[in-house]
């Protein structure tokens, strides 16, 4: 088959590889039809993420058809059509019955690499590096899925890809982001980060009842389409963030923030510089700004959600502020299984359709310039659908039907 493999950084090739197999009896292979590239999938790109080896087959957001189960899948047959979530998780460990599908216990294989960099290990998750379990990913013409009765969801043919394959995961990512605010009538929620992650941040904020939504970040189109969402809007590039911020609540501060952002943010004068640098110098694996910024701006005893990955460690973490301040933290990699069935009901209710965020479709075959375009914001790129059965080939079709943002 055909899948994206990672070569390095900045280094992606559609190339040629074995056929995935059912390798358990829980396993279920899928015929992808309809992948996408994840922010998550640029650190990785960039080269931030260790253990990720050469041939790696990546993507971690993907659906399509059930084209062989294994004798202990009972509830999927072949041809049904279904959303898989990113993490993989055996759905009977203790983790996963308290709903933390992100931290299964029994899925990541290479759980000691994970000990010795973070004390514990998380889940296994698809195409992405070793210490998540060095499972093949999605964006190919076939995936296997492990504990395939557990993880994915069928969706029903009225519904587009578009509109239901990022349950895979933003979808459940910026919706948790949401969730972790704990959010009450009333409240203002900042968001940093304007990305595919942050969109879904912004309008779930919003579904779950918040008053105001502040979206910070300096993309042109990616501010627009957080306007289109109900957000008010910072252009952190023109205008200080915390002043703004102040500004908008009276000087008490937004009763939470989200970091939408991770582990790559920017900023432009003297503390970018600092941070590249000792990143560059392995002293800190992150550059943490827009995570410092988001605790310095919340008001006293709010909460930080932080769903925007990091790596490793930071450097120049405002600890007392957050103790003093009696702010609360909350973060993970998101409990996707936890929010697949509530959330395709609000699709099927007509509450969001998740489509708006698509800017762009192309053929999995031209993967690597679609890396290219979205890691650069070219062509006002903010989420890219790769369709492995070749619709699109030859052109970034920007496709109206899809919504132009
Ligand atoms: P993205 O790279 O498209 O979006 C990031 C956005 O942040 C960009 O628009 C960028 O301009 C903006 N930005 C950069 N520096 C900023 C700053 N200082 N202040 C404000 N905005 C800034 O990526 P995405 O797909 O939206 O993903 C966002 C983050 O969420 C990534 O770190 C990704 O790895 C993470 N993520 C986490 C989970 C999870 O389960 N926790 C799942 C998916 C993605
Ligand atoms: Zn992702
Ligand atoms: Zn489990």
């Amino acid at each position: 088959m055909r899948a994206n493999c990672w070569y390095g950084k900045t280094q992606m090739r559609v190339e040629e590889v074995p056929d995935p197999q059912i390798l358990n009896q829980r396993d279920a292979i899928i015929k992808v039809t309809s992948t996408a590239i994840c922010g998550s999938d640029l650190h990785l790109y960039n080269g931030f993420i260790p253990t990720m080896h050469k041939g790696d087959i990546l993507g971690h957001e993907f659906m399509g058809e059930v084209v062989e189960v294994g004798r202990e899948v009972t509830n999927l047959k072949v041809g049904d059509r279904v959303v898989v979530p990113f993490p993989i998780a055996c759905g009977n460990c203790f983790f996963c019955q308290q709903q933390m599908f992100s931290l299964c216990e029994n899925s990541n294989p290479n759980a000691w690499m994970a000990e010795k960099m973070f004390g514990h290990a998380g889940a296994g998750l698809f195409g992405y590096s070793h210490l998540t379990g060095g499972y093949a990913g999605g964006q190919a013409e076939y995936a296997r899925v492990p504990f395939a009765d557990v993880g994915p969801t069928k969706v029903p043919d009225h519904l587009s890809d578009e509109q239901v394959l990022f349950l895979s995961d933003i979808f459940p990512t910026g919706y948790m982001g949401a969730e972790m605010c704990d959010i009450k009538p009333g409240d203002t929620i900042a968001i940093w980060g304007c990305g595919p992650v942050g969109q879904f941040s912004i309008r779930s904020a919003f579904l779950l009842g918040a008053e105001r939504v502040v979206a910070i970040d300096r993309v042109p189109e990616r501010l627009q389409m957080a306007e289109e969402g109900g957000a008010e809007t910072i252009n952190y590039e023109e205008q200080s963030v915390y002043d703004a911020l102040m500004d908008m609540t009276g000087g008490r501060g937004p009763d939470a923030c989200i970091d939408d952002v991770g582990m790559e943010a920017h900023v432009p004068g003297i503390a970018h510089a600092y941070d590249r640098v000792k990143q560059a110098m392995m002293l800190e694996t992150d550059r943490p700004h827009a995570l410092r910024e988001a605790i310095m701006c919340c008001r006293n005893g709010g909460t930080i959600s932080v769903i925007g990955v990091y790596g490793g460690v930071i450097d120049k973490f405002p600890m007392g502020s957050v103790m003093n301040r009696a702010l609360t933290i909350k973060t993970g990699q998101a409990h996707v299984q936890r929010y697949m069935k509530p959330l395709l009901q609000m699709i099927e209710n007509g509450d969001i359709d998740p489509s708006f965020v698509v800017t762009h479709t192309m053929s999995l075959e031209e993967a690597p310039a679609a890396y290219d375009m979205f890691n650069n914001k070219k062509d006002n790129c903010i989420k890219v659908v790769l369709k492995p059965d070749g619709n699109g080939i030859g052109a970034a079709v920007k496709d109206d039907s899809y919504g132009v943002h």
